[in-house]
């Protein structure tokens, strides 16, 4: 079987942050990312799952450092881009584009599309007006927007429509990688189904590689090739989504999906004791140990290892 490609390369990575606005006005530590380690293979879509507060979307900003790692690496062709320069980054960027959640908020509502769309080609390139006008169209067109909407602002567009648009400005410098942050949970159901299929077509049609960040796990199911399972900030759980589906591993993996009624075909749905505990006050050995239904003694002192090949799980029931 030939290897896969990898495109981006994460080792290790931790992100904190500092506040100090806690219940008893102590500063606190935010320990959001905890030690992640990741292969991106080139043309796939990677879907990071996990509740809400999990670290999910940290990590996807630290991917392309609209957040700051402490410490780690980011390996994206062949170099750490944790140690870019400002021109390094400049570049980076080019090929690294976010689409974000709400695009609502994406959009700035004061400029027309044309300039949104424009503005990326003018800040990161020394094309020509004609060049640049050229692509806007084309990018447009391309997510299924007729060209003559670029005159409109836009508070003009539904839901759906801006973020077809926020789609395009992520695409017209030809970025090789996307990170598509709950591209659809801003929308109405009706309209999500047309978003995830644009995201599968681009992905076909320009061997895009996209890292969907998601707590949707039907929108993982139709759509990601592989998926990473987080909790409190650390992996638990990766593997092919075919092989993640049918055979979880991972207590809290399976706690997951046993939500969602169109995969649990037992309809036994497992109920998770007690909530998420707080990123600033990590439980100590497995993270999940205050959760799971099948902990055992060493679970609360001890941190189990990451194991498997293919499918890769972190856990004391599988050692
Ligand atoms: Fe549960 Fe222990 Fe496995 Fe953690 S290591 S998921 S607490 S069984």
């Amino acid at each position: 079987m030939q290897e896969k490609q990898t495109l981006v390369n994460i080792k290790n990575l931790y992100v904190e942050y500092h506040t100090n606005k806690g219940i008893l006005g102590g500063k606190k530590t935010i320990h959001a990312v905890n030690g992640v380690s990741l292969d991106i293979h080139k043309g796939e879509i990677l879907a990071i799952a996990g509740e809400s507060g999990c670290g999910k979307s940290t990590l996807a900003k630290a991917m392309i450092q609209l957040e700051p790692a402490k410490s780690g690496e980011i390996i994206f062709d062949e170099k750490n881009t944790l140690k870019l320069d400002k021109n390094g980054l400049k570049d980076f960027r080019k090929q690294a584009q976010m689409v974000f959640q709400n695009p609502y908020a994406s959009l700035n509502p004061k400029m027309k599309i044309i300039d949104i769309l424009k503005e990326p080609l003018e800040i990161n390139t020394d094309y020509s007006k004609e060049k640049i006008e050229e692509i806007v169209k084309e990018k447009i067109k391309l997510v299924g927007l007729d060209e003559n909407c670029l005159d409109l602002f836009p508070h003009e567009f539904s839901g759906g429509q801006r973020q077809r648009i926020a789609i395009a400005r992520a695409l017209v410098l030809n970025p090789e990688f996307i990170l598509a942050d709950e591209p659809v949970s801003a929308l109405d159901v009706s309209i999500q189904a047309q978003v995830i299929n644009l995201l599968k077509e681009l992905k076909e049609k320009y061997n895009l590689t996209i890292v969907l960040i998601t707590h949707d796990m039907s929108v993982i199911q139709y759509l990601a090739d592989r998926v990473a399972i987080m909790y409190l900030g650390e992996i638990v759980e990766s593997g092919k989504t075919s092989d993640i589906f049918s055979s979880p591993l991972h207590p809290y993996t399976k706690a997951l999906l046993s939500s969602v009624p169109q995969i649990n075909n037992s309809g036994k749905k497992i109920i998770l004791k007690g909530d998420l505990p707080s990123p600033a006050n990590l439980p100590a050995g497995c993270k999940f140990h205050t959760r799971c239904p099948y902990v055992m003694g060493k679970c609360k002192e001890c941190v189990p290892e990451e194991k498997g090949i293919s499918h890769r799980v972190k856990c004391f029931l599988y050692e």
